[in-house]
């Protein structure tokens, strides 16, 4: 029948694909044996190639589960370490560095692990088997080795000789069997001999009659028998590689040689199990046995481990069906519906208070530089002269100076770069919206696709933002030579100045009292009195005050200094505010008395013009993209790998996907194991009970 190894090599990867538990292990060829006893030797003729690590520095720490796939109709011969991700690797050198670094990446102090390598090789010229090969026993412990070292490799190698495994027990014909650690140790777990293939190696170098003695050992009989080799490799090995021969030949050829050599012990009427070649055989007839034999009891696990998975995903998850598509259809759905809602609810009205928010922020600035700014930097200058903005109410409604300064700051404010400032305003605010929505959304736990929304906007945002900016540029390019104003605007520019004002005054008073707090009422009043006496005239400070003065730390000075602005600051703030609200505002016709009101009926205009344009070009533009750039993103497009990573990086949802795919996987696995069951049943019936 030869194909339940095969079969049972495939669903132990599948279960071990969905984390199988150590309760459900299917049998493996278990290979044991002393340090040189020839152990490597074997294992590489068996595999047709050299690729165990080698050297006298105890170089197996970790047990090798080595599974060999046969490939009949493939050319390539290749090892793949599944764990590490490495893909097919062609050359056997290349393993056994791999092998090497695997195993000296343990710790010298620790010596052996438990961990073991998993290793697959396909080839046309293996058997399908399921070995492991496991550190050899140790005789004397060596100088920089731990005293227990022995002891744990000992344990080591009893964990893996139980049942269902089946033991190769390496021995070296020069060694008397007597002192043989594997058979030893074989014995231990296997009294009746049921298990275990003895290997007698290195046959060549004793006495071929001594030999024959060994193979029919009766101190230990073993009902699957001993097995004799030689499994030296060719002398000139390196040759051989170059000339790309192949291993098992060049051994099975030495080895033929010296069994012919010797016809009367060797020879074809002798009934002993000699060679590489019956070894191979033995050991896939014996493993295809004991796969046969465990059926049942893989089967009653497999059972057991469903019934588990199956009380598991009732009792957690309410039996919920899910998976990573549609978990992500389902949250890019639920995304969607909240960039619905609040596309609706941010439409022209809520881009227009924004933008007007920044106008006035942007003309509260002017403002300052144009008409409140105090210089107070310098302590030791001589005392500001007049303010000018206090002469401002006084002065003649058609002064020149008060004009130009109007003009000046109208100029500024329309040539500000409102294209540019109105679109990144408007980006901006859709980014944190999205990045909002993005936090109460399943996607929140998903780095990936945040990433992924981030980028979509940022993509559609990109590609608008020069096409905007410039259309608003030009549609407010005609405010840059001329504003007519109305009456009407005008009213709804002084309710506007004043609310301005109003909350400048506020932070202004704010701010002051934050430095009340950090310095102390009474001490910071002591520096502003200080300085205002400089600032009068009443003391005279020589030099400069950075290393402080009259008593006063240079830090305090500073805090002082700012606490005066924002005293002036806020005076100013007051006198501006009456005089937006008196009669001389009132009217259009006092405008250059009234800056505060024209530039915020300028700020106005501009944010009307700039808003239709906002609006069509980028509101609407990014409300239609958006969705279509997610499906693209997320959607569709994604690979099934991708969708998978993506579901997978949400725990919750990783721990529900586990339980669904294990079960359907236990499942599946069931099934086949019934189906070979059936047909064991049939072949033994055939056999007529086998
Ligand atoms: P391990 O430590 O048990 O893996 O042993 P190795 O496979 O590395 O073999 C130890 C030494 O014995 C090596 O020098 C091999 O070349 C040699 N050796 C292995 N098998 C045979 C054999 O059948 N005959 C002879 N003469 N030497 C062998």
């Amino acid at each position: 029948m030869m194909l339940l190894t095969r079969k049972m090599i495939e669903i132990r990867n599948m279960l071990q694909g969905v984390g199988q538990s150590g309760t459900l292990t299917l049998p493996s060829i278990v290979v044991i044996g002393s340090q040189s006893s020839g152990k490597s030797s074997v294992l590489e003729a068996i595999v047709g190639h050299e690729f165990l690590p080698k050297g006298s520095n105890m170089v197996t720490r970790r047990p090798i589960e080595l599974t060999l796939v046969n490939t009949p109709d493939a050319k390539a011969e290749y090892g793949e370490f599944p764990a590490l991700g490495l893909g097919k690797i062609t050359d056997f050198t290349q393993i056994q560095r791999t092998l090497t670094d695997l195993n000296l990446a343990v710790p010298a102090e620790q010596c052996v692990t438990d961990d073991p390598i998993q290793l697959t090789i396909h080839s046309p010229n293996v058997p399908d088997l399921s070995l492991i090969d496991l550190p050899g026993y140790i005789q004397v412990v060596g100088r920089d080795q731990p005293v227990e070292l022995k002891q744990k490799i000992s344990d080591l190698c009893d964990r893996y000789i139980q049942p269902p495994n089946v033991i190769l027990a390496i021995s070296a014909a020069d060694v008397d069997l007597a002192n043989s650690t594997a058979l030893r140790a074989s014995r231990r777990v296997d009294p009746r001999g049921e298990r275990t293939i003895g290997v007698i190696t290195k046959m060549d170098l004793v006495d071929a009659q001594r030999g024959v003695e060994m193979l029919s050992d009766k101190k230990y009989p073993l009902r699957l028998g001993y097995v004799g080799v030689v499994c030296r490799l060719p002398q000139q090995s390196g040759l051989f590689h170059r000339h790309g021969g192949n291993l098992a030949n060049a051994i099975t050829k030495n080895e033929n040689a010296y069994f012919q050599a010797h016809p009367l012990e060797f020879g074809p009427q002798s009934e002993l199990s000699i060679g590489t070649p019956t070894l191979r055989k033995k050991l896939m007839y014996v493993l295809e046995q004991t796969m046969a034999s465990s059926l049942t009891g893989t089967r009653d696990a497999i059972v057991q481990e469903l019934e588990e998975a199956t009380y598991e995903f009732k009792v957690q998850y309410n039996d919920r069906p899910l998976s990573a598509e549609s978990y992500l259809a389902e949250s890019l759905d639920a995304f969607k519906h909240s960039f619905k809602q609040f596309s609706d609810s941010f439409g022209r009205p809520e881009v227009r208070q924004l933008l007007k928010a920044e106008l006035e922020q942007k003309v509260l600035d002017l403002l300052a530089k144009r008409y409140w700014n105090k210089p107070v930097e310098d302590l030791a200058k001589a005392p500001f002269e007049a303010d000018p903005i206090t002469d401002l109410s006084k002065s003649e409604p058609t002064s020149l100076f008060w004009q130009r300064k109007l003009d000046a700051s109208t100029s500024e404010l329309t040539k500000l770069g409102i294209g540019r400032l109105a679109t990144t305003v408007v980006e901006d605010e859709l980014k944190n919206r999205v990045s909002t929505l993005v936090d109460s959304s399943t996607f929140s736990a998903h780095p990936y696709a945040r990433k992924a929304i981030a980028d979509a906007a940022e993509s559609i945002l990109h590609d608008r933002f020069y096409s905007t900016s410039d259309q608003v540029e030009n549609c407010i390019k005609p405010f840059k030579f001329e504003i007519e104003v109305e009456e009407s605007e005008w009213t709804k520019g002084r309710e506007g100045a004043g609310r301005a004002l109003k909350s400048e005054l506020k932070a202004c008073e704010e701010a002051k009292k934050q430095l009340e707090q950090a310095v102390g009422r009474r001490k910071l009043n002591d520096v502003t009195a200080f300085i205002d006496r400089v600032r009068k005239g009443d003391i005279y400070l020589e030099g400069d005050s950075s290393a402080g003065a009259g008593g006063f730390s240079s830090a305090l000075l500073q805090t002082g200094r700012q606490a005066i602005f924002l005293r002036d600051r806020a005076d100013i703030l007051k006198m501006r505010l009456a005089g937006v609200k008196s009669r001389q505002c009132s009217s259009l016709r006092n405008k250059y008395h009234c800056p505060e009101v024209f530039l915020d009926v300028v700020a106005d205009k501009l944010t009307s013009t700039a808003v239709l344009f906002l609006n069509v070009e980028l509101l609407s533009e990014f409300y239609y993209n958006f969705p279509r750039e997610l499906d693209a993103r997320l959607g569709r497009h994604l690979s099934d790998s991708e969708i998978e990573r993506f579901a997978r990086e949400d725990p919750r949802v990783r721990a529900h996907l586990d339980v669904i795919r294990r079960k359907d996987m236990l499942e599946l696995v069931l099934e086949k194991i019934e189906s070979l069951r059936q047909l064991e049943g049939k072949a033994k019936a055939a056999t007529g009970g086998g």
